[in-house]
Formats: C-alpha cells, structure tokens, sequence
C-alpha cells in the first residue's frame, strides 16, 4: 500500500514536470428569448439570452476546462460549484483567471488556444477578430496564439434550432523553462 502511495507520488512529480501538456474543454447552455449573452468576455448582441448560474459564458468556461484539464486539476465545477451563492452571476472571466493563476503556480505557460463556438444565429465572423484579442487578454498572451472558429449546425439539433450556444477548446501549455528552447 506504501509503495503504491510513493509510487503513484513519483508518477504524479514525472507528470508535472512535461514539457508540454494538452487539454480540452466543452460547454453548452441553452438559450432562452432575451437581450443577448456574453460570449469570449464580448457582449453579444441577440434577440436570446443564456441560461446559467453564471454569466453563462460558454467559450471561457470551455477554456476554462481546457486549462485545468491540462494541469490534471479537475474541471470548472469543482472549482466553483454552481450551488454557491457567490457563483450566481459571477463574471466568466474570473474562472479563466483563476485557471491561468494554477497554471502559473505549476510552471507551465499557454503554447496556443484552438477554439471552436457552435451558434446558429448572430453570425460571428466580424466578432472573431475581438474576440481573440479578448481571449488573448484574458490569457495574457499575444492574439497570434489565439484561434477562433464559429461554426452553425445547419438547423439540426439543439444548437441548429437556437436552442443552445456551444464551444470546445484545445490548449497547448508549456513548461516555463523551455520558453526559449520552442
Ligand atoms: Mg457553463
């Protein structure tokens, strides 16, 4: 039983100490009539509104997800349950912070962001450019290491009929020490 404490100990400390890692993430909310929902840290305008505990921001609880799943550490409700009180309406943005700050207790730095969002209607493409830099900002990193791709769903299932706003996101992290080596 010791050994295998030790051993899983070892395995963990070997883990960490990669010079890269990977994650993903995905997240979906529904959509309801309204004036329009936070998307990437932009304010979308919409005749929808999301329906969430917190801002409801798909793409940065994607890449949320993302980080902490590149680190090992879990996922976004873990970290902030959704039955807390002190969730309710809280800012997207302060999730990705509070990922980017794990991240940079553990050592490692963001190598690139993929990103994908699945929404029927408004048409993104003039929003992508913001919104990269928006992601970018958030990350601390310049926009070259962000990409963003928006997608519809031809009107089938739950995103193509407007019922839901969706995201998936890649992330590539780093060891900070091996910045100057990539
Ligand atoms: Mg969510």
């Amino acid at each position: 039983m010791e050994h295998s404490v030790i051993f899983d100990e070892r395995v963990f400390r070997v883990q960490k100490q990669r010079p890269t890692r990977i994650g993903i993430g995905s997240d979906l909310h529904r959509l309801e009539n309204g004036g329009g929902f936070m998307l990437g840290g932009l304010f979308v305008e919409s005749d929808f509104s999301v329906i969430a505990h917190s801002d409801g921001d798909v793409l940065l609880h994607a890449l949320t997800d993302a980080i902490l799943g590149a680190l090992g550490e879990g996922d976004i409700g873990e970290l902030f349950p959704d039955t807390k009180e002190e969730n309710r309406n809280r800012p997207s943005s302060d999730f990705v912070k509070a990922a980017v700050e794990m991240m940079n207790r553990a050592g490692y730095r963001i190598g690139n962001v993929d990103a994908i969002i699945n929404l029927e209607k408004p048409k993104l493409g003039s929003l992508k450019p913001e919104m990269k830099k928006s992601l970018a900002s958030l990350l601390g990193v310049s926009p070259e290491l962000v990409n963003v791709k928006a997608k519809t769903a031809e009107q089938t299932g739950a995103v193509g009929e407007g019922k839901a706003v969706s995201a998936e996101v890649a992330v590539l992290l780093f060891r900070r020490e091996c910045e100057n080596e990539s």
